[in-house]
């Protein structure tokens, strides 16, 4: 047996020819590091998945992204979510599939043909494409909102009794944050600080501003680690703009020192991919 118990899988266009496929699962005896997760695709809700993602460990949201524009429209796309113990594929658990589709009655509801939802893909272009690249190639670090709880975390105060911890990194869960995702194109820009507060309101020193598309989609506190420069992030405050889908996340960040414990999480220069 595999002691996993899906809690929700939710899908979502991100652009007209990509959706986020998300999922949450319960608190879990199982070592999460020794589970595989991969995603299935189908255009029926009975057979033929195929699966579309490699075998993703810690990491609980994948992005499913096709070419062209008239390939899927008018039809319905189903996914569904495997779970198994790395030495034992054969013993899974799977969600109920979920489904997106276009509405060919209700031209105004589909994110295929909405112009609005189409900006996403054009700021994706403009963020990630050689010729414009005004992102910088991120990877993004979610931090835990389940799983165990660490020594140093006390149950009355609510709160983390050690900000150096090396088991949460001084986020109250063992070991912190997820897996991390690879390849968020991220810009980072430089406001005068008349700008900054017009945004903001009031600002720390150290803060900066920064948006990136809808995917992932992040969270105060989330980590950034910007590929070129080694240079990490918390995030501290996010405004999204929102036209049926979440379209643009613009972001306050904090720069953290060379010494917090949460530079510790792993950086792999080689990894990057375009
Ligand atoms: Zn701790």
């Amino acid at each position: 047996m595999i002691s996993i118990f899906f809690k929700a899988l939710y899908i979502r266009f991100l652009t007209n020819s990509s959706v986020e496929i998300k999922w949450d699962i319960e608190n879990t005896p199982e070592d999460i590091k020794q589970v595989s997760f991969v995603v299935y695709k189908s255009e029926t809700p009975e057979a033929g998945y195929t699966p579309i993602s490699p075998e993703l460990t810690d990491l609980f949201t994948y992005r499913d992204a096709w070419t062209g524009y008239d390939d899927s429209k008018f039809k319905i796309i189903y996914y569904k979510v495997r779970a198994f113990i790395k030495s034992d594929p054969s013993k899974f658990v799977e969600t109920k599939p979920d489904y997106v589709h276009e509405n060919p009655e209700d031209d105004s509801q589909s994110p295929f043909v909405d112009p609005v939802v189409d900006a996403v893909r054009r700021a994706n272009v403009l963020l990630s494409h050689e010729r414009y690249r005004v992102g910088k190639p991120c990877i993004v670090y979610q931090k835990r909102t389940f799983g165990q709880r660490c020594k140093c975390f006390d149950p009355i105060l609510q709160r983390v009794t050690k900000s150096k911890c090396e088991y949460c990194l001084g986020t109250g869960r063992i070991e912190g944050y997820h897996s991390g995702i690879e390849d968020v194109f991220i810009n980072f820009v430089s406001l005068n600080k008349t700008k900054m507060i017009q945004f903001w309101g009031d600002t720390e020193p150290g803060e900066t501003q920064a948006w990136t598309s809808n995917f992932p989609i992040v969270k105060p506190e989330d980590i950034i680690i910007n590929k070129l420069t080694n240079e990490y992030y918390v995030i501290k405050r996010i405004r999204t703009s929102f036209h049926l889908i979440p379209i643009r996340q613009t972001i306050l960040v904090r720069k953290l020192n060379f010494d917090d414990i949460k530079t510790s999480l792993p950086f792999d220069t080689k990894v990057f991919r375009m």
